[in-house]
């Protein structure tokens, strides 16, 4: 299809190549995708016009950056801190339809959630894991065995199941032969289904790096401080934008999405049109929480979603050497990028573990990891959060600044798709129409074309792949099993660049004899994945800050002086580094509570 690509002599810019299809041409640049080519970005987004600029690096905003470049628009992207620093690193990490929408009857958000999270698998397999889940029932529950097991079968059908995914109903024995542990009170059996874990901020990274590979330039740590405005007509025709680095510029483009998910509203601010309130919906702020802890203390084999007597399904998620329980669901208005976590919501999902494995005795102290985000719902007024639907809303504003609130995701394709029909509109209204060749060939690869890491992956046949590379890794690099497993877990069919990267730089060895992390990996990262912060590396390209409990604490002075050595970092900035991280990975908290319980959990922030 790609006829040749030449150097473009309209910019001044040697790293930009126009492609040349057979129906039409648009530009690729090839800046490195690293914290050392920031600068080189910055000079690109301030001086080349962009057919759509995408304010927000989360899911959302990534999902969108790759449609429209699939599209063959030229497209920007600014994110204020790191990509999937948002809410798309604070999720229950599930591809599902939505179990739970049925009881709203929102069949269309069940279907599109069940499809999306089955397409993962050609996207990018390795990124999801099918896991068994277990739904016990109780007498005391809502729904019994019959009317859930109804529900789940209408589930398996909306969202096309496969076969051997679909969903067995349990007897109470079968539920406590499959696990032992579960409180036998009541209990009167079980239906076992199948939903996907992922990992919701390596999908950010990876999606927004399918968008590079096509031609779009995103930037993380720039923010959004205003909106530009057309001269002669007043619409929005691009943002200015701050970076962490304290440079100011404006990027220019024909059409601005806000996908700034929680922080729409303030975005929306700075367009400043009071005739847009009716036409744009409201965002209602809703908290959850998670905790994390060793799956020796939680050694379960299924993951579970559990009915709550507040009418909500809460889960219980094993993933390798640890299980998470989440999430609490509840109203909120406070600071958006690090909302607590109060007693109340450490109680709340430990009651609920006490009730469901009463012999395994889980008390505060067993908390090894845990984080909280924020919803961005779409406001209904009169119902409680739980109520609200997860569906999202398209909005055009009256000076074209198209907005996108709510979703999933687990619907992010989808959701990018919609964007993308509004995004078609105004350039059409504005005289300037997507190339309808253009349109469908972007229809036709979005659900097809696989992701970075993806390329060389069996849809159906991840696991073999990976135990075939795992053994491969170790017999040819002489690494542990265990980093193997966690490469190709990583970075899917790219692990070998990354072990080729770190051969080149600072080697296989860890970092950290207990840490699941090589030295020459943190120069990857930097090099490939534009980590510029210990956080963006720990917490989100790695979920050491999350799941790696005392060994990742204890790791973490290693960890910041292998980064300092690579970006030339002094004393006070690795302390401010290890600082900023502890907040993020909600350390800081786990310090606080280990000081009340007077239990000597590690401490890192003194
Ligand atoms: C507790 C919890 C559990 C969830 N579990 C699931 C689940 O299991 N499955 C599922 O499908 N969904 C789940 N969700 C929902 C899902 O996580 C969100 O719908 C999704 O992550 C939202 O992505 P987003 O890109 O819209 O927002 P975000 O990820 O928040 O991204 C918005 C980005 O915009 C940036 N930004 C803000 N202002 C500016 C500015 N001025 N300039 C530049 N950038 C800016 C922010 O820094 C942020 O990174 C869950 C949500 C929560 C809170």
């Amino acid at each position: 299809m790609l006829y040749f690509a030449y150097h473009d002599r309209d910019h001044d810019h040697d790293h930009d190549v126009l492609i040349v299809t057979m129906n039409g041409g648009y530009r690729v640049h090839r800046i490195p995708f690293s914290y050392e080519s920031r600068q080189q970005r910055i000079d690109y987004l301030a001086n080349s016009p962009f057919d759509l600029l995408i304010i927000g690096g989360g899911i959302t905003g990534a999902g969108i950056a790759r449609e429209a470049a699939l599209s063959g628009l030229h497209v920007a992207l600014i994110e204020a801190k790191d990509f999937g620093s948002g809410t798309s690193s604070r999720s229950t990490k599930l591809f599902h339809g939505g179990l739970r929408y049925l009881e709203h009857a929102e069949f269309l958000l069940v279907r599109e959630g069940g499809r999306e999270r089955e397409g993962m698998q050609r996207l990018a397999p390795h990124l999801v894991e099918p896991l068994p889940f277990l739904l016990p029932i109780y007498r005391s529950m809502k729904y019994g065995k019959f009317a859930m097991g109804t529900a789940v079968w209408l589930y398996d059908r909306l969202a096309q199941v496969a076969a051997d995914e679909q969903r067995v109903i349990l007897s109470r024995e079968e539920v406590l032969q499959s696990e032992p542990g579960l409180n036998e009170e009541d209990l009167t059996g079980g239906i076992r289904y199948h939903e996907y874990l992922t990992d919701d901020a390596r999908c950010v990274v990876t999606v927004i790096r399918a968008a590079e590979q096509l031609g779009a330039c995103a930037l993380n740590y720039a923010r959004c401080v205003g909106l530009v405005e057309g001269e002669k007509d007043g619409l929005i025709r691009g943002a200015r934008v701050n970076t962490e680095e304290g440079v100011e510029f404006a990027i220019r483009a024909k059409v601005v999405v806000n996908a700034a998910g929680p922080w729409i509203e303030s975005v929306l601010a700075m367009e400043g049109d009071a005739s847009n309130e009716q036409s744009t919906p409201r965002i209602l702020h809703s908290r959850g929480v998670h905790l994390v802890f060793s799956r020796e203390r939680l050694p379960i084999t299924h993951a579970f979603a559990i009915q709550t007597p507040d009418g909500r399904l809460m889960f219980i998620i094993p993933r390798e050497d640890v299980t998470f329980v989440g999430t609490t669901d509840e109203v909120y208005d406070g600071e958006l990028y690090q909302p607590g976590i109060h007693e109340r919501d450490v109680t709340y999902l430990l009651d609920l573990l006490h009730g469901l494995f009463p012999n395994a005795q889980i008390v505060e102290q067993d908390i090894i990891g845990q984080w909280s985000g924020v919803r961005p719902l779409v406001l209904e007024p009169g119902k409680e959060t739980k109520d609200v639907s997860r569906k999202d809303q398209v909005s055009i504003g009256a000076r074209h600044l198209v907005t996108i609130a709510g979703g999933k995701l687990t619907a992010w394709r989808k959701m990018a798709e919609e964007v993308m029909e509004h995004v078609y509109e105004v350039m059409e209204r504005q005289g300037h129409p997507v190339n309808p060749y253009h349109r469908e060939r972007a229809s036709r690869l979005s659900p097809l074309a696989p992701l970075p890491g993806s390329l060389q992956i069996p849809p159906k046949g991840v696991a073999e792949w990976a135990q075939c590379e795992i053994e491969k890794m170790v017999e040819r690099y002489a690494i542990a099993r265990e980093d193997a497993f966690w490469l190709t877990r990583r970075y899917g069919d790219e692990a070998e660049s990354v072990l080729l990267c770190a051969k080149r730089t600072n080697g296989l060895a860890r970092v950290e004899q207990n840490v699941p992390l090589l030295k020459g990996e943190l120069d990857y990262l930097i090099e490939v994945e534009l980590v510029c912060h210990l956080s963006d590396l720990v917490v989100r390209r790695t979920g050491l800050g999350y799941f790696g409990g005392d060994a990742a604490m204890r790791a973490i002075s290693a960890i910041a002086d292998a980064m300092a050595q690579r970006l030339a970092w002094d004393a006070a900035r690795v302390n401010e580094e290890i600082a900023a991280c502890a907040v993020q990975a909600y350390w800081e908290e786990r310090d606080l509570r280990a000081q009340r319980l007077g239990t000597h959990a590690q401490s890192i922030t003194g």
